[in-house]
């Protein structure tokens, strides 16, 4: 791969590259392209951008501003493994040129300044992301007839969900039940060769794969890559995103990220990994405490608990978000802490040594934008650690799917909201924390732009599942 632009040139000549495609990130997390021939790339456009209209993407500029200007970072350079004609694509970030500065609505620049604070504050100089993004593959022709048609007898018939019956109906010989897909092998598990196409595929493009597997919904999976900076994860998770979904596109499926897109069964997540490293250690160990966490990790997971909602607002940035934080499906909503339990909406991964240790949120998904996700985690933790720590529940234990709504609330366990809305109202009054890094500028564009395209829009809509509940 690529280190600086002599060797970006190099490595064009290389690959005989015919296209250089300039990819750049919304604050939905959608990946945005322009495509150049390599012949009209010059050496001044490397350095000091290339323009653009910033108009046309989603809450960005307005029309009498549109001019922006795309930051080319050479050292993310790879080839587009996709395209017919060799084509080599180079992450950007956005630069405005009225300000004369990052733009500060792009996310992969805000990520760049949520590192930047963590250093000055003198509390790490490296923060670490380990992002597990879950997915749907479905059929793109029939889209799963036979399911939708058993979910549609059991709600006419019973007036609601049961998960004994719902599938037996039909012939299921080669298909996992509900919750059955983790980890039957082949023929249950029929997505073994696309994984596998998905798994290479990653590596040629740079990414470090580990492992593959089906997961607990049918027709789910999930793909483990190494943890990155803070930044790398970030491009790292855009992508794997690509792949995924091309993958399954070439194959004549889809893929979906989307949190909770089958009613009764498991959603995708993207549990979020976290460690903050200062002089080559690791901050969070601290041999012989409960999961070898130290003081300085639990104050940083208090922060994330301190200000759940404004930050769900970012990591959980859709109405379908909260669909999937119910109890029962492994996607915790109870803010509390534990080692081994995946439950509690932060788990210890058990028995780490000092490496390894580190703490797992588990509420993300991956309708997040990951720089805007990461940078949202990481600011409300340094909030912790600033604070000397929220008082926060935990460890606990036992199944928290087990409590009882009352048993919740006598025990003054805080919850992630039950909704995207609750979330944006939680942004709206809770921001400081973020301020060092998202400016009032971008809050403000981003509550609105959450209400207009999300709340309100779904808010409206009359379900399914009203017809079955009114008379
Ligand atoms: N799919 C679950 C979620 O929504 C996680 C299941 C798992 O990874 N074991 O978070
Ligand atoms: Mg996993
Ligand atoms: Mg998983
Ligand atoms: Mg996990």
């Amino acid at each position: 791969f690529v280190n600086n632009t002599d060797e970006f040139y190099k490595y064009c000549e290389e690959n005989e590259v015919e296209f250089v495609d300039f990819r750049f990130t919304d604050i939905k997390g959608a990946w945005h392209h322009v495509t150049y021939r390599n012949h009209a790339v010059s050496a001044e456009m490397l350095e000091n951008g290339l323009p653009f209209d910033g108009s046309s993407i989603d809450a960005w500029q307005p029309i009498d501003k549109s001019d922006m200007i795309l930051k080319p970072d050479v050292e993310t350079a790879f080839l587009d493994p996709f395209t017919a004609d060799s084509t080599i694509v180079v992450i950007c970030d956005v630069y405005d040129i009225y300000k004369g500065q990052m733009y500060e609505k792009c996310p992969r620049s805000i990520a760049k300044n949520a590192l930047k604070y963590l250093d000055e504050a003198n509390i790490g100089d490296v923060a670490y992301f380990g992002p597990e993004n879950e997915f749907f593959v479905f059929d793109n022709v029939e889209f799963r007839d036979d399911i939708n048609s058993a979910y549609y007898k059991v709600d006419t018939e019973e007036g609601g969900w049961n998960s004994d019956t719902k599938y037996e109906y039909g012939n299921m010989a080669h298909r996992p039940g509900t919750k059955g897909g983790y980890f039957p092998t082949m023929p249950t598990d029929s997505m073994v060769d696309l994984r596998a196409e998905m798994m290479l595929i990653m590596e040629e493009i740079g990414l470090e794969v580990v492992l593959g597997h089906h997961e607990v919904a049918q027709g789910q999976g999930e793909i483990g890559i190494k943890f990155g900076t803070l930044v790398e994860a970030a491009d790292n998770v855009q992508k794997y995103k690509y792949v995924v979904k091309m993958v399954a596109h070439l194959n004549g499926k889809t893929a979906t990220f989307m949190p909770k897109p089958l009613y009764g069964d498991n959603g995708n997540g993207m549990h979020v990994h976290q460690s903050i490293w200062k002089d080559g250690k690791n901050m969070f160990y601290a041999p012989g405490e409960y999961g070898n966490l130290s003081k300085t990790a639990l104050d940083y997971l208090s922060g994330i608990f301190k200000h759940s909602d404004a930050v769900a607002a970012i990591t959980n940035p859709s109405t379908n978000s909260y669909k999937r934080l119910l109890p029962g499906f492994e996607a915790p909503s109870i803010l509390t802490y534990s080692s081994q339990n995946r439950s509690a909406a932060c788990r210890i991964p058990y028995g780490a040594s000092e490496p390894a240790v580190r703490i797992e949120t588990r509420f993300p998904d991956s309708t997040a934008c990951p720089y805007l996700a990461f940078a949202a985690l990481l600011m409300a933790g340094i909030d912790g650690i600033k604070k000397g720590g929220y008082p926060i529940v935990g460890p606990m234990d036992e199944d928290l799917f087990e409590l009882s709504l009352d048993e919740i609330r006598e025990k003054k366990i805080p919850q992630m909201p039950h909704t995207l809305r609750e979330a944006v109202e939680g942004l709206i009054a809770d921001n400081d924390f973020l301020k060092p890094v998202f400016t009032e500028e971008f809050i403000t564009t981003y509550q609105h732009y959450q209400f207009e395209r999300q709340i309100w829009p779904d808010e409206g809509r009359p379900t399914a599942y009203e017809y079955i509940t009114t008379y």
